[in-house]
């Protein structure tokens, strides 16, 4: 932690690790902000960076269906905040892969 590149965002608007403000995605990359984290209200993004995958993969049981997620946390203060799609079973649901799942209460606007 700390030693890792951190990459910095360009936009009109920027979120960051609620903890430390490491840069982690733009407005526009946010695909819905309709959906809900583990502590209420999250966001579906495109793309996020300074973030690291932790533990492993695994199943979840959601009320849109099976999922596979990974947690992701910061790269820079260790800061738990959410979650990426690795797989999703049914077929409606597969746009979701390879996107993120930001919790809103663990993330905020530093730009
Ligand atoms: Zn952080």
């Amino acid at each position: 932690m700390g030693l890792k590149y951190r990459e910095y965002l360009e936009g009109r608007r920027i979120y960051g690790c609620s903890k430390c403000r490491s840069h982690l995605t733009t407005g526009d990359r946010i695909l819905s902000k309709g959906f809900r984290g583990n502590n209420g209200e999250a966001y579906l993004i495109h793309n996020v960076v300074n973030v690291s995958e932790t533990g492993e993969e695994h199943e979840s049981i959601m009320t849109t269906g099976r999922h596979k997620i990974i947690h992701i946390s910061c790269v820079r203060c260790g800061s738990q905040l959410g979650w990426k799609y690795t797989e999703a079973h049914d077929e409606e649901q597969k746009y979701k892969e390879g996107k993120y799942i930001l919790e809103r209460n663990l993330i905020r606007i530093v730009k």
